[in-house]
């Protein structure tokens, strides 16, 4: 299955935590990271204080079931020492499942396609970088979104 996880950190060094989940992802049995985006800095969501967040989408390709990959990824953000305070709080690590191939998924625990991307363009800019031409269940061409995102409150490194 093709997957796309998009990596977020705000503490502790940004960009050697995503670097560190990266590999961590890539070590994972039967997953394979494909293609990495660049590094995307913004400010916190809802004017939250605190240090810019960096982020960054991965593509993956996984025999992982989506649930899996869900607790697989909430391994390495415990591994990363993530402390879950306020809802959308500093972060040494977040790693959200966006796209899971064509699948729609809709538990408790589990989201898919992730119900926030559209709206941010910390995960639409990064995606649309390494996968321009990516359809979305539900939501549709990943083109049109990016065109409708707002884009001035974030840099490409
Ligand atoms: P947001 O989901 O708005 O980006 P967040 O990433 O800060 O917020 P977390 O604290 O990382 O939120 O996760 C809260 C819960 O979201 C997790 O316990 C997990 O079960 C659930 N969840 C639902 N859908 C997804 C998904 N697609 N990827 C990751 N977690 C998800
Ligand atoms: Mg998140
Ligand atoms: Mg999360």
């Amino acid at each position: 299955m093709l997957a796309f996880i998009g990596l977020g950190s705000n503490l502790q060094g940004p960009r050697k935590q995503i670097n560190t989940a990266l590999n961590s992802l890539d070590d994972l049995s039967e997953t394979k990271v494909l293609r990495i985006s660049g590094f995307y800095q913004s400010k916190p969501l809802l004017e939250i204080p605190g240090p810019d967040y960096l982020n960054v989408v991965c593509k993956i390709e996984t025999r992982l079931s989506a649930l899996d990959l869900l607790s697989q990824c909430q391994q390495i953000e415990n591994k990363q020492h993530r402390v879950r305070e306020i809802r959308w709080g500093s972060r040494t690590i977040d790693l959200d499942i966006l796209v899971y191939g064509d699948e729609v998924i809709s538990t408790k625990e589990l989201i898919v396609p992730h119900p926030e991307m559209i709206k941010r363009n910390f995960v639409l800019l990064p995606l649309f970088e390494i996968e321009p031409e990516l359809e979305l269940p539900i939501f549709g061409k990943l083109k049109d979104l990016v065109a409708k995102v707002e884009s001035s409150s974030i840099t490409k490194l």
